[in-house]
C-alpha cells in the first residue's frame, strides 16, 4: 500500500448479458489490510472477513475485491470502462488507506435483513434441480431457513458464477449467516 497499478488480467464474457464483459484485474500489492476500512467507507460494501474479500455494487456491476489483490466486474461495457473503474478503484483504495486512522472499526455494524429475493438475484436462475429443490427461489427460501447451503447449489461453484457466490457469501454473513 499504497496501491501503484492495477493490471486486466483477463476478460470474458459476463453471463448475465452477453453484450457485456466480466474482467478480472490483479493490484500491485495484496489488499488484505485495506478491507475492513472500504467496508465502513463504501455504503453497498459486504465484507466477508472469514472469505478475504470485500464487494460491492457499482449500477449493474458486481465489484469484488479480494485480500489477494485480485479484482473481479462483471458487467463492464468493455476495456476503456474497465480502465476507468479501476481508476476508480486504486483511488479509493489509496484515500481509504490515507484516511485509516479516522475510521472507527470498533463500531459494530448492523445486520442487514435479507429476504428470498436478495438471494435470487445472485442465484443461477437455471431451475435445474441440483440442490433438491424445484426452483431456485425454493432454494432461497430453504436457505433463509437454514434448510439448505449454499454450497448444496453445485452450479455455483461454476467459476463463471463466482463473483455472484462472493456476494452471495457476504450477502449472507452480514445478514448473521454461517456459510
Ligand atoms: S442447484 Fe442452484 S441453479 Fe440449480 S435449482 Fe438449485 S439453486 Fe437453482
Amino acid at each position: 500500500m499504497p496501491v501503484k497499478h492495477i493490471e486486466i488480467a483477463q476478460i470474458m464474457p459476463c453471463i448475465a448479458d452477453s453484450a457485456k464483459i466480466r474482467v478480472i484485474a490483479k493490484a500491485d500489492c495484496e489488499l488484505g489490510d485495506v478491507l475492513p476500512y472500504l467496508d465502513r467507507v463504501i455504503p453497498t460494501a459486504l465484507y466477508s472477513e472469514r472469505g478475504g474479500f470485500l464487494t460491492y455494487k457499482r449500477g449493474l456491476s458486481i465489484i469484488t475485491l479480494h485480500a489477494s489483490g485480485e479484482i473481479a466486474m462483471t458487467q463492464i461495457r468493455d476495456r476503456a470502462e474497465a480502465a476507468k473503474i479501476l481508476d476508480e478503484i486504486k483511488a479509493k483504495i489509496n484515500d481509504t488507506w490515507a484516511r485509516r486512522e479516522e475510521i472507527d472499526l470498533s463500531e459494530v455494524k448492523e445486520r442487514i435483513q435479507l429476504g428470498p429475493l436478495d438471494l435470487y438475484t445472485y442465484l443461477p436462475k437455471t431451475n435445474c434441480g441440483e440442490c433438491g429443490e424445484k426452483t431456485c427461489m425454493a432454494f432461497a427460501m430453504k436457505v433463509l431457513n437454514e434448510g439448505k447451503k449454499l454450497s448444496d447449489c453445485t452450479v455455483l461453484a461454476e467459476d463463471k458464477y463466482r463473483g455472484a457466490r462472493d456476494t452471495l457469501v457476504s450477502l449472507l454473513e452480514s445478514a448473521g449467516y454461517e456459510v
